[in-house]
Formats: C-alpha cells, sequence, structure tokens
C-alpha cells in the first residue's frame, strides 16, 4: 500500500471540478504527511479531538472537513480552524456553530447533511427540515456561517440500484434548492465504495478514506 500511488490513482479518476476530501480518521500524522508531499491538501476526519491533535502537528495550510456528527459541546474546539462542517443536522448546531466562530471572527461553511439512506442508524436530516432551515429568517441572520450545499450517505450494500437511487434523489433536492438558494454549491456524496456512482449522479465533493490510505 503506498499512500501517494493510492492518491494519484483515485485522483485520476475524478473529474476536474470535484473536490478530494482524503479522510484521514484513525490514521496517523505521518500517513497524512504522506499525502501531504503528494499534494493532497483537503483532509477529513470524523471526531473533533482527533482532529484537533492532528491540525495542531500538521502544516497550517491544510483545510479540515469535519466529516461526523457533531456534538455542541464540542464544536469551540474547531471554531478557530475548521474549513467545512458537513454533517450538519439541526437548527440547534447551527446556532451552536455561528456563536462559536463569531467568538473566533470567523465565518464557517456548513453543508446540510440529508437522510437519503434506508438504515435508520444514519444521521441526517428529513427534506422537509432542510426546508425549514434553508427560509428560517433566524438562520438567514446568522452572520457566521455559510451554508454551502448537502451532504448525503447512501445505505451500506453492494446494490447498486439502491445507492444510485439515493444518490439521485439527493442530486434532485440539491438542484431544486440551489435555484432558490444559489449559495448552494458544494454536493459532498461518495465514499471509497460508491464514488464512482456518487460521481455518475452529480457530486462534486467526494470524501475518501480506505482507498487511499488502506484499510482502518
Ligand atoms: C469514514 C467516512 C468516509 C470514508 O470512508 P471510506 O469508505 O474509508 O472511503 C466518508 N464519509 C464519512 C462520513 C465517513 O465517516
Amino acid at each position: 500500500m503506498d499512500i501517494s500511488e493510492n492518491l494519484h490513482s483515485v485522483q485520476k479518476s475524478l473529474p476536474e471540478n470535484t473536490t478530494l476530501v482524503a479522510v484521514s480518521k484513525t490514521k496517523p500524522v505521518s500517513d497524512i504527511l504522506k499525502a501531504y508531499d503528494a499534494g493532497q491538501r483537503v483532509f477529513g476526519e470524523n471526531k473533533i479531538q482527533e482532529m484537533v491533535e492532528k491540525w495542531e502537528q500538521l502544516p497550517k495550510d491544510i483545510k479540515w472537513h469535519m466529516i461526523g456528527h457533531v456534538q455542541r459541546n464540542k464544536v469551540k474546539y474547531m471554531a478557530p480552524f475548521v474549513h467545512l462542517i458537513h454533517a450538519v443536522d439541526s437548527l440547534k448546531l447551527l446556532k451552536e456553530i455561528n456563536k462559536e466562530a463569531k467568538k473566533n471572527k470567523r465565518t464557517i461553511n456548513c453543508l446540510l447533511q440529508v437522510k437519503i439512506a434506508e438504515e435508520a442508524t444514519k444521521f441526517g436530516m428529513e427534506i422537509n427540515l432542510v426546508e425549514t432551515i434553508l427560509s428560517s429568517e433566524e438562520v438567514q441572520k446568522m452572520k457566521h456561517i455559510n451554508i454551502i450545499g448537502f451532504m448525503g450517505m447512501a445505505t451500506f450494500t453492494e446494490n447498486k440500484k439502491q445507492i444510485s437511487k439515493e444518490f439521485v434523489f439527493l442530486k434532485k433536492q440539491f438542484d431544486n434548492f440551489s435555484k432558490k438558494y444559489p449559495s448552494l454549491k458544494i454536493l459532498s456524496m461518495g465514499m471509497s465504495g460508491d464514488y464512482e456512482i456518487a460521481l455518475e449522479h452529480g457530486s462534486n465533493m467526494v470524501r475518501i478514506g480506505s482507498a487511499i490510505f488502506g484499510k482502518r
């Protein structure tokens, strides 16, 4: 397993306008540096504490993405540096991010996580709540957050039709909402096992871990 080789072969398979988030959760700083030295600057983590520790040790031009479920009481630890939070799933969380971003004199980019999988275990909002949040005056007044798109995770299955159906649903919602809310630009969908399907269905940001860094 050669991290820079893996990285380059993933990069080569992506269309030009696609952002690659290299998911480095559970992997040591030395592995991240290998990808960094091969040119990668965007990394994703799913635990705030782990992301903070890595941020402290690594070059400051890395853009850190929080891709995991976020507990409100931990937002403060990443507010000084996080570049994009993928899994925003409530109004309360948005309020907390706005508050902590303000303390840090920053504006934090957020994606709304939309529930597309059939599995009950997956996080994300129902599409009705997405509409409620985007149209809310309270949210529109929040000066320290930018909602720039949607994120979705498909069901963990071998059934490609099922996965396609879920990505198609999210792309359709994304197209509809981005007409009304032009700040929505990012559609984060696709992981190592399903990113090719996600790209077919309009993803412009993929979150890839094991195909770059190996099994966890
Ligand atoms: C771990 C994780 C990924 C990457 O998974 P791989 O299968 O290793 O590519 C992507 N998105 C989220 C939200 C994750 O937690």
